[in-house]
């Protein structure tokens, strides 16, 4: 798919700007703080309907208008897709004036009012930008997060069983709480232990199918970028405890019986610390290059190139799934990679059908700019389009 017309409102720093993007590469040229994050946030927030920047609402609206009767940013887009065209309208309401109204986000697709979960993956993106490294050398939640938004573009199942699990969780830790305080019975849990089986479930298996898709796509990607030296091995670690790759279970019934016992077991520790230990909200994927560990051996160069061969595995874990390309998005990483790291990326995101690249350095990046098919200046939130050198 590829986006041909883009419209941000009152969106960050933009008071209006309106653009045709063309096919293949779109080069976004600006100094510091002039609005090119802003940009690709703005596409990447129309496709997940979530930040990239973890932002509450009321930040995406432009400051100045914050305080005013209608605190509203928009963001609109036109998009060509295998599965048929596309309007694509957000609006984000950051504060309410009127009590009967609620702040947060609104959303259209083709014209219709859409809930949030229907409109998530309508336009499919990838973004890759410089924070990328922290799903290598950052905690777990980096790379759950990096799972969940990459499978809930393309799976609505899972997109509810998170929102599901997420409910579940809060009641069952909340049970907890009171069993710890003597105030709920211990058997109690039992009907929480089996939502919390039933809704992990879904979230385990999708998982375990993307990493397997993963694992092998990001070792083939690290080879590239480095020429063959290095390799990167992913293995799914999910926490139920005592799994490993070798030792999966084989079917749906399996899964739920070993979470349960996996409950069981940690009962009492679970009541002394309020909290539920188990499940897929305590998920990792262990990350190895060379065979060793990333987050505690490897170099900042080396994690680097891991997480940019995880974005690329991302890419083609979506195109696979979508029977579409995803529009990749680049903000900022290509001035950080050495030229033969760049040109390995390149060829490969060559083959989606449209990228948008973002730089403060185009002398930095001549082969880009020569190979651009759409060139723009960002200049204190407005996007200007120049041709010719
Ligand atoms: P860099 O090259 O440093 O990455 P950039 O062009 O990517 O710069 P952006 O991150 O897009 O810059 O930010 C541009 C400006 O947008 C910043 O100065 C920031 O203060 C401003 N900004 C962010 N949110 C808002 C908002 N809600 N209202 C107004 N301005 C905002
Ligand atoms: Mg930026």
């Amino acid at each position: 798919m590829f986006i041909f017309d883009l419209e941000l409102v009152n969106f960050r720093n933009y008071v209006r700007a309106h653009i045709r993007l063309d096919r293949g590469l779109n080069l976004f040229v600006g100094d510091n703080a002039q609005g090119k994050s802003n940009l690709l946030e703005a596409i990447y927030l129309l496709s997940t309907l979530r930040s990239s920047r973890a932002s509450q609402d009321s930040d995406l609206v432009r400051r100045d208008i914050l305080e005013s009767d209608f605190p509203v940013a928009r963001l609109a887009c036109q998009v060509e897709r295998a599965a048929g065209n596309l309007a694509l309208e957000l609006a984000i309401i950051g504060r309410t004036i009127d009590p009967a109204h609620r702040a947060g986000k609104r959303v259209r697709v083709n014209g219709v009012p859409r809930k949030a979960s229907e409109a998530v993956g309508q336009l499919c993106a990838v973004l890759f930008t410089t924070l990328d490294i922290d799903i290598v050398a950052g905690p777990p939640l980096m790379r759950r997060r990096y799972l969940d938004m990459m499978i809930s573009q393309v799976d609505r199942g899972y997109l509810r069983a998170m929102q599901k699990y997420a409910r579940v969780i809060q009641q069952r830790n909340s049970l907890l709480k009171r069993i710890q305080a003597r105030e709920a019975q211990a058997h109690e849990l039992t009907f929480w232990d089996q939502e919390l089986a039933h809704a992990g479930g879904t979230i385990y298996w999708a998982r375990a199918d993307a990493l397997g898709h993963l694992a092998l796509q990001a070792e083939q990607q690290m080879e590239r970028l480095s020429d063959g030296l290095e390799s990167l091995t992913l293995i799914y670690r999910p926490s139920i405890g005592g799994l490993d790759q070798y030792d999966a279970p084989i079917d749906d019934a399996e899964w739920t019986g070993r979470m349960i016992r996996a409950l069981q077991a940690a009962r009492p520790r679970e009541i002394a610390a309020g909290a539920t230990l188990v499940g897929p909200h305590r998920d990792d994927v262990e990350i190895l290059i060379d065979g060793m560990p990333a987050d505690a051996f490897a170099s900042r160069a080396q994690q680097r190139t891991a997480a940019l061969a995880m974005r690329l595995a991302e890419a083609s874990y979506l195109r696979r799934a979508l029977g579409d390309d995803p529009v990749v998005l680049l903000d900022d990483v290509l001035s950080e990679l050495d030229a033969r790291r760049r040109r390995a990326l390149l060829e490969y995101i060559d083959t989606f059908q449209q990228t948008l690249v973002t730089t403060a350095d185009p002398d930095r990046l001549r082969d880009i700019y020569t190979r651009a098919s759409g060139r723009f200046v960002v200049n204190a939130g407005t996007i200007t389009r120049f041709e010719g050198e």
